[in-house]
């Protein structure tokens, strides 16, 4: 069978290692470099390179099973790495890292503010809570994160310092975005992350020298044939024998099958009139959210507090509420020797020193509300309809592990397993 994948990011990248042992797959990205959201850059510093990660960076040993395979079928090396995540609040004079007692107070003052320690009894009763509802499938999950917090009369200070913020840097999502987010959702994922524990965790980890080794060893793997970067699809129809794709330049090229392994708002815009409905509502149901995202060296961007460094940092001092703003400390997190501090922050570029600046890109990530959740469920009503296949992060959480688990899915139907 000859078939098409659109998209070159993990859910494409698995969808051709899988289908390609099979069928006669023809991979097809718009960018000049196969990856999608994995995309590291090489940085000259003194004469020295590092390839820094700036879209995908970590996975951990606990929910990560597919993409743990992959890496391991690819013999590619990981490193373990430190998940510390830190707020900044000037208006309140208040920074945290909740790493370890020490950098919690490495502001000495939140030792004596009654605050600080209401938001620390709040964030404890709210562990315990989520586990007992996660629990006994409580009708409360039904409730959006808001509401809940309300019900249950958490405090501001663990909402706004602690809650909204996590929560907005995990799904780089807005602040404003956070209270609607579903319970359910939001707690099921903070459960199977060891989010609701304060020690058994799962061990994270970065891909050794940059999240690109994968790609390579995919490329060493399968050759380059069959894969056509630089291609941007204009446009997908579908007949009787299959479907046809047509090219920026004009061309069109038929297949028996397409996989849409690109995002679920541009699936869409491939479709065009052709959609049907049920593509259109379910699809359509899923919107994408755009992330400016820049690499630099402006430690000014950190909390000032070198002991309050994590590997995450929300800044809750930006202006923009409707997007995440935080800024991931690279060095820590792919546990880098270099003279200079490099940090990939999102959507925060006014606050970063030009000087500084090394690349800007653009990435989007799924917007999860309840519109959302309800459209995952209906996934299998348009897989395998038309000639068509869709896959992507955004059938489930919106990570690395969730386009790999969406490839699995797909190859499956195709009489693939792994
Ligand atoms: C800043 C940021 C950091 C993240 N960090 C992590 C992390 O550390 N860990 C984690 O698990 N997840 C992380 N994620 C989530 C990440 O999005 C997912 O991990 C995953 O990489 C998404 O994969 P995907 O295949 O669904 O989409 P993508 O990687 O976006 O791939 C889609 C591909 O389709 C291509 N495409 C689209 N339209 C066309 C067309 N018409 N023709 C041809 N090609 C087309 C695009 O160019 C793109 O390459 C992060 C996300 C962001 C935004």
């Amino acid at each position: 069978m000859r078939i098409a994948v659109i998209g070159g990011g993990i859910s494409g990248m698995l969808s051709w290692y899988l289908l390609q042992q099979k069928h006669d797959v023809t991979l097809f990205e718009a960018n000049d470099y196969l990856g999608g959201h994995t995309a590291t850059v090489d940085v000259e510093v003194d004469g020295k390179s590092y390839a820094i990660d700036t879209g995908f960076i970590v996975f951990n040993n606990w929910t990560y099973p597919v993409f743990n395979k992959f890496i391991a079928d690819l013999a590619v090396e990981k490193l373990d790495t430190e998940m510390s995540f830190s707020v900044k609040n000037s208006q309140q004079n208040l920074e945290y890292n909740g790493n370890t007692f020490g950098s919690l107070f490495a502001q000495k003052r939140n030792i004596f503010r009654p605050s600080f320690w209401r938001m620390l009894r709040d964030i404890v009763r709210f562990n315990k809570l989520g586990k007992q509802l996660v629990a006994e499938d409580h009708p409360d999950l039904d409730l959006k994160l808001g509401e809940f917090l309300l019900k249950y009369k958490f405090g501001s200070g663990m909402r706004d310092n602690y809650l909204l913020p996590m929560g907005a840097a995990i799904w780089s999502a807005g602040l404003t975005e956070m209270p609607s987010f579903p319970v359910r959702f939001f707690l099921r994922f903070f459960n199977n992350h060891g989010l609701l524990n304060v020690t058994d965790r799962p061990q994270w980890a970065v891909i050794k020298g940059g999240s690109k080794r994968y790609v390579e060893a995919l490329l060493a793997r399968l050759g380059t044939d069959n894969l056509k970067l630089s291609q941007h699809i204009l446009s997908v129809s579908r007949n009787e024998q299959g479907v046809i794709l047509k090219f920026a330049d004009g061309q069109q090229q038929q297949f028996d099958k397409v996989v849409f392994a690109c995002h679920s708002d541009q699936a869409l815009a491939l479709l065009g009139q052709d959609a049907t409905m049920d593509e259109q509502s379910i699809l359509g149901a899923i919107a994408y959210q755009k992330n400016e995202v820049v690499l630099h060296t402006d430690t000014g961007l950190l909390p000032k507090r070198r002991g309050a460094w994590a590997s995450w940092n929300y800044n809750l001092d930006a202006p923009e509420r409707d997007r995440a703003t935080l800024t991931y400390n690279m060095n820590i997190l792919q546990r880098l020797d270099a003279p200079v501090t490099f940090c990939v922050t999102l959507n925060d570029t006014g606050a970063i020193d030009k000087d500084k600046i090394l690349r800007t890109f653009h990435y989007a990530h799924p917007v999860y509300n309840m519109m959302t959740m309800a459209a995952q469920l209906h996934r299998k009503v348009i897989n395998g309809q038309n000639h068509s296949y869709f896959c992507g992060a955004y059938w489930y959480n919106g990570f690395h592990e969730d386009g790999a688990r969406s490839a699995v899915d797909v190859a499956e139907m195709f009489g693939v397993s792994y």
